[in-house]
Order: C-alpha cells, then sequence, then structure tokens
C-alpha cells in the first residue's frame, strides 16, 4: 500500500490540514504569542514545554525533543505508518483519495493472528448481545439486569451480552468459523485442559461486558456470575490484544463528552461507569482492575486536565482515592473528589437515591482536593483529644504548605485557625517552618505540581559557538534556497562539523531540486530520519532575524570553519607541552611557531 498515494494528494493535505486542530484533538493548547503551547504528549510534565507553530505547521518539544510536522505528531502518537497518518488526515479535511482504505479501527496493521484475536472478540460481542435481548436462553439475564435497575438502553450502549451455559459452545462457534484454537486460547476465550488437550469455554452462563480499546475494538470481556458462582466478575486474561495497565473502560464513548465538559470521572469499576451513564454522566472512565498506571494518565493527559475521582465511600475506597489523587497531582492534574454517603457505591447509592441525586448532591458537589484531604486525615482520629488535634493540624499544614498560591495557602490556614480557635499568625509562622523544612529536604529539587504557563528553553549560549553558528545557518536555509547555494560556496569544500546538521544540508539540497519555495513541513515529510526530523523541528523553532546580512553570515562560516581550526591548534598544544616535558627546546619552538600561524588565521 506503501506506494498508493500520489505525492499531489500529500501536498493537498498538508495545504488542507491545520496542525493546531490536529493537536487539539489530543492536546489541550493555549495561545502564547504566535506559538501554541501546551503539556506534552510524549513525555510526562507538568509544565508545558510542546509548542506548535502555525505559521510553520510544526510541533517542537523542548524537553524531550519531539517534533515534526502533522504527519509525524500522528505517526508518534498512534505509532501509524505515514500511510496511514496521510488517510486520517485526509478524512479530516474530505479530500478523497482515490484508493481503497482498510477498515481495521485505529489505523495500526496488525499480524494476522492479533486480527483474528479482534475479529473473534467482535463476533462473540454481537452474539453474546444477542443472546442476551432476542433469545429465550438469555432471557433470566435480562430480566436479572433489568431487576438490578439496567435499561435496555444502557444494556445496547455497553453492549451487553450472556454467554450460554455449556462447556464448549463458544469453542466450536468459533472453530466452525476458521478460527485457530491455539490462537483463541491465546486471546483468552477458550481454555486448554492440561490432561487430554481439549479446550473449554471459559466464560459460561454470565452476564458478559465487553471491553473495549480507544478506537472501538473489543480487545476483552468480563463476565459477571448470575447466581453464587465465584468469582463474581471473571476477566479475560492479559493478552496481546488486551493489556490492563493501558486500558481505560468507555474511554472511547466518553471522549466526546470529556472534551466538552472538560473534566472526566475516574471511577473504580466499570459497573460504576454503567451505572453513572443512567444517570446522565456520561464521562465516566475506569481502569480494569490495577491501580492508575502512567500510561492511563498519558492516555488521559491528551484530552483533559481535570480529573474527578469518584469512588467507593468506605475505607479501601477513600484509600485508593487518596492515592489516585496524589499521583494524578503529581501528573499536574486538578483534582476533585466526589463522595457519597454511608460507604456507598455509585451502583448502590443511585439505586437507593435516584439519578437527579447522584448528578446534583455527589458529582455536582464534588470536594476541592484540599478539602478531600481535610477530610481523609481527620479519618481515625479523635479531634477531642490534644495529641490527635496537634497531629491532625501538622498533617494539613505540610499539606497547605505544597500549595503554589498564596491567596489558596491563606484560605486553609484560615480555616484550619477558626476551626481550632488558634492564631492565625501562629499557624502561618509554622507553615513556613515546614515549608522551609521541606524545601532543605527535598534540596530545592522538586518542583510545585502546578506552575504558571511558563516555556523553559535551554538556553542558546549553553550550546558551543559553532554548534549556533550551523543551527543558524539551517534555520535560514531552511527559509530561503538562496542562502543554501551560499552557504555552499563559503564552505568551499569544506563540511559542518557537526553530522547531523551536515545530513540536514544533503537533505536541503535535495529538497530543494525539485522545490523552488522553501515549506518546513514539506520538507520534514521528505526527511527520512526521525532523529534529524526532530532537529529541524527543534532548529524552526529558534527566533532568527527575516534577513541574514551579509556580515552575520561570513561570521556564521567563519566560527563554523574555526572549529576545525581550534581542534588543530588544542592537538598542537599537547604536542608542545609533550616536547617541553623532554627538553626538546627547538622542536618546541617550531611547533609554537604553528601554533601562532594557526591562531592568526582565526
Ligand atoms: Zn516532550
Amino acid at each position: 500500500m506503501a506506494d498508493l498515494i500520489a505525492e499531489e494528494k500529500i501536498d493537498q493535505i498538508r495545504q488542507a490540514v491545520d496542525i493546531v486542530e490536529v493537536i487539539s484533538d489530543y492536546v489541550q493548547l493555549k495561545k502564547q504569542g504566535r506559538n501554541y503551547f501546551g503539556l506534552c504528549p510524549f513525555h510526562g510534565e507538568s509544565t508545558p514545554s510542546f509548542s506548535v507553530s502555525p505559521d510553520k505547521q510544526i510541533f517542537h518539544c523542548f524537553g524531550c525533543g519531539a517534533g515534526g510536522n502533522v504527519f509525524s505528531f500522528l505517526m508518534e502518537l498512534e505509532g501509524i505508518s505515514f500511510q496511514e497518518a496521510a488517510i486520517k488526515l485526509a478524512a479530516k479535511v474530505n479530500i478523497d483519495l482515490g484508493i481503497n482504505i482498510p477498515s481495521s479501527k485505529g489505523g495500526k496493521k496488525l499480524s494476522k493472528e492479533l486480527q483474528a484475536m479482534l475479529d473473534a472478540h467482535e463476533l462473540l460481542r454481537k452474539f453474546y448481545h444477542h443472546l442476551l435481548v432476542n433469545t429465550k436462553e438469555g432471557q433470566h439475564a435480562l430480566e436479572y439486569l433489568l431487576n438490578r435497575g439496567f435499561t435496555q438502553e444502557s444494556i445496547d450502549k455497553f453492549q451487553i451480552g450472556y454467554s450460554l451455559n455449556s462447556w464448549d459452545f463458544v469453542y466450536k462457534f468459533l472453530t466452525k468459523r476458521d478460527f485457530s484454537p491455539e490462537w483463541m486460547e491465546k486471546a483468552g476465550l477458550i481454555i486448554k485442559r492440561e490432561r487430554d488437550g481439549t479446550y473449554f469455554d471459559r466464560f459460561r452462563d454470565r452476564i458478559m461486558f465487553p471491553i473495549f480499546d480507544r478506537h472501538g475494538n473489543t480487545i476483552a470481556f468480563s463476565g459477571r456470575s448470575l447466581g453464587p458462582d465465584e468469582p463474581k466478575y471473571l476477566n479475560s486474561p492479559e493478552t496481546a490484544i488486551f493489556n490492563k495497565s493501558k486500558i481505560l473502560y468507555n474511554y472511547h464513548l466518553a471522549k466526546p463528552s470529556i472534551k466538552k465538559l472538560q473534566y472526566a470521572i475516574l471511577f473504580e469499576g466499570f459497573a460504576d461507569v454503567i451505572a453513572a451513564d443512567r444517570a446522565g454522566v456520561e464521562n465516566g472512565i475506569a481502569t480494569m482492575g490495577t491501580a492508575l498506571t502512567d500510561e492511563h494518565i498519558a492516555l488521559l493527559r491528551q484530552n483533559v486536565q481535570t480529573i474527578t475521582i469518584c469512588y467507593d465511600s468506605d475505607k479501601a475506597g477513600i484509600e485508593a482515592a487518596y492515592r489516585a489523587g496524589n499521583h494524578l497531582q503529581e501528573a499536574g492534574f486538578q483534582i476533585k473528589v466526589a463522595m457519597m454517603t454511608d460507604g456507598l457505591d455509585p451502583d448502590e447509592y443511585i439505586q437507593k437515591n435516584g439519578t437527579d441525586k447522584f448528578r446534583n448532591e455527589v458529582i455536582g458537589a464534588s470536594l476541592t482536593w484540599m478539602a478531600f484531604k481535610f477530610l481523609y486525615f481527620r479519618r481515625g482520629k479523635n479531634l477531642q483529644l490534644e495529641g490527635d488535634q496537634l497531629a491532625y493540624i501538622e498533617q494539613i499544614i505540610k499539606e497547605i504548605s505544597k500549595l503554589d498560591k498564596a491567596v489558596e495557602r491563606d484560605h486553609y490556614l484560615r480555616q484550619l485557625a477558626s476551626e481550632f480557635s488558634l492564631s492565625l499568625e501562629a499557624l502561618k509562622q509554622q507553615q513556613k517552618q515546614i515549608y522551609f523544612a521541606d524545601k532543605r529536604k527535598s534540596n530545592g529539587l522538586k518542583e510545585p505540581a502546578h506552575k504558571p504557563l511558563l516555556v523553559v528553553k535551554p538556553a542558546e549560549e549553553l550550546k558551543p559557538k559553532y554548534v549556533t553558528a550551523e543551527r543558524r545557518l539551517i534555520a535560514h536555509m531552511l527559509k530561503n534556497r538562496e542562502v543554501v547555494y551560499k552557504v555552499q560556496e563559503l564552505l568551499a569544500g569544506q563540511t559542518f562539523n557537526t553530522d547531523e546538521h551536515q545530513a540536514i544540508i544533503t537533505y536541503l539540497l535535495g529538497f530543494f531540486e525539485d522545490h523552488t519555495e522553501p515549506d518546513t513541513s514539506a520538507f520534514l515529510t521528505y526527511i527520512q530520519d526521525d532523529n534529524l526530523r526532530r532537529m529541524v523541528a527543534d532548529i524552526e523553532m529558534m527566533s532568527i532575524n527575516d534577513e541574514l546580512t551579509d556580515q552575520e553570515l561570513t561570521d556564521y562560516i567563519k566560527q563554523v570553519l574555526n572549529y576545525q581550526k581550534l581542534l588543530k591548534i588544542k592537538e598542537k598544544e599537547v604536542e608542545l607541552k609533550e616536547v617541553e616535558r623532554e627538553k626538546d627546546f627547538s622542536k618546541a619552538a617550531v611547533i609554537a611557531n604553528e601554533i601562532n600561524h594557526l591562531r592568526k588565521l582565526l
């Protein structure tokens, strides 16, 4: 398929697509000057160092060095090929590529076996759902769900189904359709018997909840037992297509709502997500029985900066919410915590109190992260006792010290002062002491979680002079074809000292052979090497004067050429010391002369 999309089409796509619009689907961008900034989707950070230039149609991260044009952004982020990125973008701007496009969701080209695993899940999802809603065999399961408050609408939306009470139905169903039993076992759908190597179905007589990936492919199931059978929820094992640490339940359906409302609600389990959805809360997601991982966080960060945690309100749930909140806060998210009364979970709360109350009094009345911690540290303490009271106050002051804004610190210190009838001044004093003690302890290395928008760029001056000169020359060459030829002329057969820079020039010479106008985004597509592509994006983000004067040009060239001479001088100086030590003074005089001569050439 590699040569199917015509060059003109690629150009057409590049001209029609706006990189800011495309990246905004993944990163929250804020305009600052001519460029846009946001948190980099390629590395974990809490201070934005990811920038997008609408003028140049490129992106660059000062933190991890990622960079390129709209094609390379999609390729890196989605792990897809250039062609697949082009197909995606063409669809976005309604350009007809006039080719056959394969239909696999998510674009990534899969091996035959992985595709078969997905196909089997897809088939079974449809079949399980059909069994539940349309057949006599599934009727008792359907009634069970309806009695527990599930609606027909949510059964359809979440594609809930039923697996027959049979040991080999799925095995026969799949093998009849030419799926290999070995791969279906690897997919977690059937299990091999040790004793005779025959297979049996993993899920029997269970209510089936399909698990989807971010593109909406069915990749696993969770089966809930209808009776006292243990476990209550039986999940697919981890497989080549199901990786719990990467999957957030309901992510693909919740995404539009998350973007619209600008926050996501994190639940403890998928049953809570479905219950909340019945209450009209559609921005819910959940991990699949694991703690929140960095991969989950990276996925969330593509769409949102605020997360409301809504875990069970029992002891275990509150502890888990505290851990998840800390993890999210370190990653730079704004956090709220929604609490239910009486240690209930969301499903129980909705059944007991109704959907309106859940929306208004639980989600709508979420606590700030700090207010949650006030409650959290209070648990298990008797604040009438002096010892407990002092311990509590100290813990809270420690938390207050972590806040960036003086107004917030003041607010919570006042709250604390008034609750325990303490002097505000004394509390402020203590807070300062704790703050500086913490600071000394962490050696000033720990950065506060929420910094104002501030982009940290490595200072240009830190690079050796010749590197800066080479980078500036390349920046001008990218903007002006004439400069490329001028530089070639002035170098007179010499090359740049940095191999990568020289490689970029070689690409530029090739590029300008069939492009008369400079076009960085097109050039990035032209470059084959990821590393060089990043480098070009980095150089493009430097601010340079529009015009390159002859004086500047000769200065830069001089710095480039001087580096070779400086190396030579260094070599000679080492040699000089050597012969001086050997007291070979006549030879030393010769070398000193050479050094002088070389210096004059600088
Ligand atoms: Zn980065």
